[in-house]
């Protein structure tokens, strides 16, 4: 989700104008497109900030003699800046501009009116202007049309924004808001206009790509009409929850040669109680049916999962269960996280009741393990 929105932010900024640079030292301006669904993600990019305020200052004080270059503008995107909204500022003085995930249509006029304040001050840091916008609940059709994209054979076609799950760990339906679902027609002509640019792999996004509803159909639908689409040679869809994952998507699945045989269905625990804590809406027994459902009607298709580990209250029994559930279903490939609580999740007020070195061997472990079933597969 966020590779596509970093295209459509810099296809935004290519119409009016801009350039893309291959480093951050000849930029003018630096984004940083953040994730927030995990510590360590929000983690790195402060240090990323950090690290280039440092070089940027040793730029300028080396530029002895020479007219120093100006600091670039910094902008926090994306979903730590709708997280910590203009809290950013506080945390790290650098940063300009911080624009939530529903408001990226506003960046190119963000920046012209930054560049033109940094115009009128003479480059003077008092009189330093910030700029945040976090306000819009979706976002402008034509930025999903403006042409650019980095792959030429691969596009990523956002169906669906935000998500309304509320799985009790996720920050997603915070940062993201709720599920809302493109236009049929709008989706099927960007595809359109992706395949005529020669771009002959497609795959579908959303948070819950499954639970599209379109004003002209559901994901099903919509999965049959892109497949019949002259110049759709590959398509896949990420990524599905398996309470919207019906048996019918895969029996498209099968009836369509170009639809890779692939499917990303995270279960995140394998014991039930734990499930129901996290408000994933499933049992691991209906788990376990849709999978073996899917190896008998996508016959050699791949399956792919994502587990947490350490999750609130996950006792030792539990845990097994998730290790009994990856042998049992025998994944190709697996992510597999150490649980960390977000802010606004609803089980950020629980105690995190596993310690930090249980969820790192239960970590190693289900990694271990799904590193010799992937090595068998292959
Ligand atoms: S389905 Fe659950 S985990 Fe996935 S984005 Fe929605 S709330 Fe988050």
């Amino acid at each position: 989700m966020n590779v596509r929105d970093s295209e459509v932010i810099a296809g935004l900024l290519k119409q009016a104008g801009y350039a893309l640079t291959e480093s951050a030292e000849h930029a003018d301006a630096v984004i940083f497109n953040t994730c927030s669904v995990r510590q360590h993600a929000e983690d790195k990019v402060w240090s990323e900030i950090g690290r280039l305020t440092k070089s940027s200052r040793a730029q300028r004080k080396s530029a002895a003699g020479k007219k120093p270059k100006q600091k670039p503008l910094v902008g926090l995107v994306g979903c730590m800046a709708q997280n910590y909204k203009e809290a950013v500022f506080e945390r790290s003085p650098a940063v300009d501009f911080v624009v939530g995930p529903a408001d990226i249509a506003k960046i190119p006029a963000i920046l012209e009116r930054l560049f033109s304040a940094r115009k009128q001050s003479g480059g003077s840091s008092l009189y330093e202007v910030k700029v945040w916008e976090t306000d819009a609940e979706s976002r402008p059709e034509e930025i999903y049309h403006t042409g650019y994209r980095q792959d030429p054979e691969q596009a990523y076609v956002v169906i669906s924004e935000g998500c309304s799950n509320m799985c009790a760990y996720c920050v997603v339906p915070f940062v993201r808001g709720a599920l809302r679902n493109r236009p049929y027609k709008e989706i099927v002509r960007e595809i359109k206009e992706a395949a005529a640019g020669g771009r002959r792999k497609i795959t579908l996004l959303g948070q819950n790509v499954n639970a599209y509803r379109g004003d002209e159909g559901d994901f099903v639908a919509l999965l049959r009409t892109v497949a019949q689409l002259k110049g759709v040679d590959e398509l896949s869809f990420i990524t599905s929850h398996p309470r919207d994952t019906t048996v019918e998507i895969f029996r498209v699945m099968a009836e369509y040669a170009n639809i890779k045989p692939y499917l990303h269905l995270p279960f995140q625990a394998g014991s039930n109680a734990v499930l129901k804590r996290m408000n994933r809406g499933y049992t691991r027994e209906y788990y376990l049916d849709l999978a073996r459902q899917y190896r008998k009607l996508v016959p050699g298709g791949a399956l792919s999962t994502d587990i947490i580990v350490g999750f609130p209250g996950e006792t030792q029994e539990d845990f097994q269960q998730t290790v009994d559930l990856v042998r049992d279903v025998e994944f190709e490939s697996a992510y597999i996280f150490k649980y960390s609580p977000r802010p606004h999740s609803e089980a950020y007020a629980w105690a995190d009741t596993v310690e930090q070195a249980e969820k790192e061997r239960r970590h190693a472990l289900i990694l271990d393990l799904q590193k010799t079933i992937s090595r068998r597969k292959k």
